[in-house]
């Protein structure tokens, strides 16, 4: 007997599961309670697999042997809590993808912070020193979609504490965990303890023969492995003193040290800049030693990677005024280390949906480098309130050309404008991409 296969949710993840096991010889049924894109309809019909939208057909999704949910889905919806009341085995699709790719090696990345960009690094080392290598997860393809049409060696996978939720056998040759700050606690029942032990869940099938890489100067990890234990082999990394082994800094050369190994590159020589690529640049680094890839190779994709789109992109100077996008900043902490790595006076571009944000933690800063923010928000109330007295300058805009238009407007010749908004962009903008866009848009046209 086939299977019953349930997908719920059909975003890139979701079509990914649905097409791997179609091919793997489920009777896989997909299911969206909202619309489903036009693009991934025709996919689906184009493989035979049955789908609905804007409903759940409860009799058939009760029924299922096995549910694949989306990311996106919370257990408080219905829908879940019919299922757990059902007791369906519910799934990841990063679980899923997994169980057909045990013969390649799989380097897993998570973090609040950071995974996008390490991943990306992770991938190009990989990539420079010739091996086959796929970048999975919310990078690119989904996992499942390149296991079902493009199967590699080494799979470098982007998590979210979401898709570590619901796995049951996933056990990455790698695990590297980058930082622990408050973000979607809505999801966690406001428990910081909850969404700490979401992220951890990454090593928790992990043995002896695999790796777990973290940060050691981040509190809410080394709190967590004072009272757990890991079963892997750990590998810490630290800007903060010298290790024997690890990531870690000595005067300005950034060190890599794996088996006994050392390996040293200046930090001035690193690709990308700023302290937090610091961390990410060793975990990345310390991923590419633990698979014997030579230090020549990483060296070189280290100092040569090019910066992901909205993520600390230099666009453009303009009258001696440099041009920053970091649309990617939705949360308080990126926007802290991108005011840390600043090194001249900061017109800053911030505001949007805030999830909750405590702005205490970027007063100091904004103090020493920010000398105007300018709002670009619906509702810009709770930053002018946290910021206001530590700036000289605080506007309201409602438009990204008005926003534009001021920053430049309080900026001189050797400043910076910085977009980095620390906070969602529906309310002005489709999704980061669209606000990062459109402020390189209204760059050019100054
Ligand atoms: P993610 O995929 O986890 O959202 P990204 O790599 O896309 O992370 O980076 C998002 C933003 O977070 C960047 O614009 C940058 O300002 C900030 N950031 C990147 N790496 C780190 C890090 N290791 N620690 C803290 N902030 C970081």
């Amino acid at each position: 007997m086939q299977k019953k296969l349930i997908i719920l949710g059909a975003g890139e993840s979701g079509i990914g599961a649905a097409l791997l096991g179609k091919q793997r010889g489920y009777d896989v049924f997909v299911s969206d309670g909202g619309a489903i894109k036009d693009i991934y309809k025709q996919e689906l019909a184009v493989n035979h697999i049955p789908f609905e939208e804007g409903q759940h057909s409860w009799d058939v999704i009760l029924n299922a042997d096995e549910i694949i949910k989306s990311p996106g889905i919370p257990e408080k919806s219905e829908l879940m809590k019919k299922v757990r009341e059902k007791q369906v085995p519910v799934i990841s699709e990063i679980e899923f993808a997994y169980r057909f790719s045990k013969d390649s090696k799989v380097i897993a990345i998570t973090g609040s912070n950071g995974k996008s960009t390490t991943t990306a690094l992770t991938f190009n080392i990989f990539e420079t020193a010739g091996l086959h290598a796929a970048m999975v997860g919310n990078i690119g393809l989904s996992y499942a979609r390149q296991v079902a049409t493009a199967p590699a060696d080494y799979y470098i996978v982007e998590v979210s504490s979401f898709q570590l939720d619901d796995i049951r056998d996933f056990k990455p040759n790698v695990a590297i965990l980058l930082n622990i700050t408050p973000d979607h606690l809505d999801r966690y029942d406001y428990k910081m303890a909850n969404y700490v032990a979401s992220k951890f869940r990454i090593a928790m099938n992990q043995g002896p023969e695999d790796y777990f890489v973290y940060c050691v100067d981040d509190p809410e990890i080394t709190g967590y492995l004072k009272g757990h234990t890991i079963h892997s082999t750990t590998i810490p990394f630290t800007i903060m003193e010298p290790l024997k082994q690890g990531g870690f800094m000595t005067n300005e050369q950034v060190n890599i040290q794996v088996n006994d190994e050392p390996m040293i590159v200046s930090m001035y020589d690193l690709a990308l800049k700023g302290k937090h690529n610091l961390y990410n640049s060793m975990a990345a680094g310390i991923a590419g030693r633990t698979m014997d890839i030579r230090k020549e190779k990483i060296r070189e994709s280290l100092t040569s990677f090019k910066s992901l789109e909205h993520r600390m992109e230099y666009v453009t100077t303009v009258r001696g005024v440099d041009f920053i996008n970091d649309s990617k900043a939705t949360n308080v902490n990126s926007l802290w280390f991108a005011l840390e790595s600043m090194e001249h006076p900061v017109v800053l571009v911030m505001g949007g949906v805030d999830k909750g944000n405590d702005y205490s933690a970027i007063q100091d800063l904004v103090k020493e480098k920010v000398k105007a923010i300018i709002c670009l928000g619906i509702d810009n109330a709770p930053i002018q309130e946290a910021l206001s007295g530590y700036t000289p300058v605080i506007i309201d805009t409602r438009n990204m050309k008005d926003a534009v238009n001021a920053a430049f407007g309080h900026a001189e010749k050797g400043d910076v404008v910085l977009l980095s908004p620390a906070c969602a962009s529906f309310d002005l903008f489709k999704n980061y991409e669209d606000r990062g866009r459109q402020f390189k848009e209204a760059v050019k046209e100054l």
